[in-house]
């Protein structure tokens, strides 16, 4: 019973000056190839402080290698990507060429991302609080005692407090995505970035997942969701962006984008969840 009418968005909406405010994300014109498939277009997204953008899209539309890009896991061709005002992944020479950006400024723009995949992709061998602590012993440099402290408020927060000794072979996969979630979230980024959280999920799992993120947007994180819940999109998206074959076909609110009976391509696409 899923419902596609919009409510309201019940995220932290972006503030009135956030319109004027410089986007937390700038892309203009990026483009990316696989060889010589030409996987994204010219897409031009501006994304603000906590704001919740859902890409949605049919199988194969660029939705990944979008999302790919913005942490730089994949190296755009054409365009600009910023980040916070700064170009990432690339320094641009006296000739006006672009060189790979040095390593540490690379690693500080991705200390403002989270990501989030469809596969959970926990450590087997560590209970849900060291798949948590283990970055912030290794990569930020915390104490132990320190770390093991941030987890658990984390794992609290995605309610899974009470299951910080489980390994995740005795969790169940919405426990599991939920650990994966507060792994990023003990990072501290500024923006979070999910690729289909709940495709590989029981769907009597989801809900739980989503609730999660519903939260996490109602506290206001800036969020990237690709996603086929349209339920979710509907209700928690401030603004929800169609790709198809690599280029934006339309970008509004829920409320433009699943009513919209302009584009005969998103009006096939909606229709595979109705
Ligand atoms: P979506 O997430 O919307 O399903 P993807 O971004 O995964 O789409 O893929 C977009 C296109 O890019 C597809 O044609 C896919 O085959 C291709 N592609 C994705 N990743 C790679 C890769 N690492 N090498 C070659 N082609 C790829
Ligand atoms: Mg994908």
């Amino acid at each position: 019973s899923l419902s596609l009418s919009p409510t309201n968005a019940i995220s932290a909406a972006p503030a009135e000056n956030s319109k004027i405010a410089p986007p937390i994300i700038h892309l203009s014109a990026v483009g990316k190839r696989f060889g010589a498939n030409q996987v994204l277009a010219n897409i031009d997204l501006d994304i603000h402080h906590s704001e919740v953008v859902c890409l949605i899209g049919p199988s194969g539309s660029g939705k990944s290698t979008l999302l790919r890009c913005m942490a730089f896991l994949e190296e755009y061709d054409d365009g600009e990507i910023h980040i916070e005002g700064r170009l990432l992944g690339w320094e641009i020479d006296d000739r006006g060429h672009r060189k790979h950006a040095g390593r540490n400024r690379l690693n500080q723009a991705r200390r403002n991302l989270g990501i989030v995949f469809q596969q959970f992709n926990l450590w087997p061998h560590m209970t849900a609080l060291g798949n948590v602590t283990e970055a912030l012993v290794r990569v930020r440099r915390l104490k132990r005692s320190e770390a093991e402290k941030r987890a658990m408020a984390v794992l609290d927060k995605v309610g899974l407090a009470e299951k910080a000794k489980e390994y995740p072979a005795r969790l169940s996969g919405g426990q599991q995505q939920r650990v994966a979630i507060a792994r990023a979230l003990a990072m501290e980024p500024k923006i979070m970035l999910f690729d289909e959280p709940t495709s590989a999920l029981d769907p009597e799992l989801v809900g739980e997942v989503l609730a999660v993120m519903k939260q996490l947007a109602v506290e206001g994180m800036t969020m990237v969701v690709v996603t086929h819940e349209m339920g979710f999109a509907a209700q928690v998206a401030d603004s929800v962006v169609f790709l198809d074959q690599g280029s934006i076909v339309t970008r509004g609110t829920p409320n433009e984008v699943f009513r919209d009976t302009q584009h005969p391509r998103l009006r096939q696409f909606l229709q595979n969840y109705l």
